[in-house]
């Protein structure tokens, strides 16, 4: 055995609990622990040990006999070790290798990780899981009432312009874009770079935006993108994420009345101001590129909408805009499509007059 000739200073008392205490020597020998008492070496059975524990990382208390124990403090910590390494096999040395107060540190931090984790786990996996569930299960009739609900209490503060909606409509069924929804559009008089979707079938454009288009194309693109949103169910999930815990639970599990229907119309000016996410922006692009090959629209009008109003900054971002990916990605994005499924491009003059008149 190592060590044997190692000496150190201790305390020794002869009941564990006494305040008073003698300066002994201590060492190890081959079966335990012996301490020098009245120039005599006696000898402590690593079996007599009672136990042991450390403290204040440095000292080492052992117990021994019977009780009221005895007890030898030493505040070496090379004399700990030594125990540590050469009698491995007693279990009150295995219990001494187990530092309690870091075990309970631990226990106290895997508890707190565990509700970090489960708080994560609802807010990540469970509420969106349940979103997803019940914009997927969402009766169309009830999304259209929404609709109305959240257009009427947005239209309330909004002057539409009745001439230019018609043209807008006129304008969007020529595109002949079928669906389950009956798509509205309202031109909004308001100098403000926006438009925007409402399930259940409304696209609200202000007519500033369409003022600073350069072509057609750009507004196919603008209106395919705000349509992409409401039959892709985006505007609809955008609801529901907005809702309160309390009010979606509500719906979820006692189902769709007027009272909630309302208090839908009453977050509409919420809503209004709520940007989808990179994934649904990135989706509405892919299907708005989908839509101008089926119409033979030259796909550019995508990116130079795009390049047009990427340098707006602060609260006039128009809502296809706002989203996280840059501006720059997405044009490459679009870009990328087109440079992969090249497709024939026709004229539209009846798109081109009236969007002439809308200018
Ligand atoms: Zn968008």
């Amino acid at each position: 055995m190592s060590g044997l000739e190692t000496i150190y200073k201790a305390e020794y008392k002869s009941n564990y609990r006494a305040k008073s205490y003698e300066d002994v020597s201590i060492r190890l020998y081959s079966l335990g622990i012996e301490y020098r008492k009245d120039n005599q070496w006696i000898s402590i059975p690593m079996n007599d040990v009672v136990s042991m524990h450390t403290y204040k990382e440095t000292n080492i208390v052992i117990n021994f006999g019977n009780y009221p124990y005895q007890s030898i403090t030493c505040r070496q910590i090379e004399f700990a070790n030594e125990i540590k390494r050469n009698f491995k096999e007693y279990k009150v040395v295995q219990q001494l290798l187990v530092n309690p107060k870091s075990t309970f540190r631990k226990l106290v931090l895997s508890i707190f990780l565990f509700f970090i984790a489960l708080i994560a786990l609802i807010y990540y996996v469970v509420i969106p899981w349940a979103v997803n569930k019940a914009v997927d299960n969402f009766p169309l009739q009830y999304e259209k009432e929404i609709g109305q609900a959240i257009f009427e209490s947005a239209m309330q503060k909004e002057q539409i312009d009745s001439g230019k909606s018609r043209v807008l409509n006129n304008f969007f069924k020529e595109l002949h874009l079928k669906s389950d929804y009956n798509i509205k559009l309202v031109c909004v008089k308001k100098n403000e770079l926006n438009a925007y979707a409402i399930p259940g079938g409304y696209i609200v454009v202000y007519d500033e935006i369409i003022k600073n288009m350069n072509s057609y194309e750009e507004l196919v693109a603008l209106l395919a993108h705000e349509y992409s949103h409401i039959i892709l169910k985006h505007s609809l999930r955008n609801v529901f994420n907005t809702l309160s815990v309390r009010v979606a639970l509500t719906m979820i599990f006692n189902g769709f009345d007027q009272g909630s229907i309302a208090m839908l119309g009453n977050g509409a000016e919420q809503l209004r101001q709520l940007h989808y996410s990179r994934k649904l922006e990135q989706k509405a692009d892919e299907n708005s590129f989908i839509i101008m090959k089926g119409l033979q629209i030259n796909p550019r009008g995508i990116t130079s909408l795009f390049e047009r109003f990427k340098s707006v900054e602060g609260a006039q971002v128009p809502e296809f805009l706002s989203s996280h990916p840059l501006p720059q990605e997405r044009i490459d994005n679009i870009n990328h499509k087109i440079e992969k499924e090249p497709f024939p491009v026709v004229e539209h003059p009846l798109l081109d007059s009236y969007f002439m008149m809308l200018k």
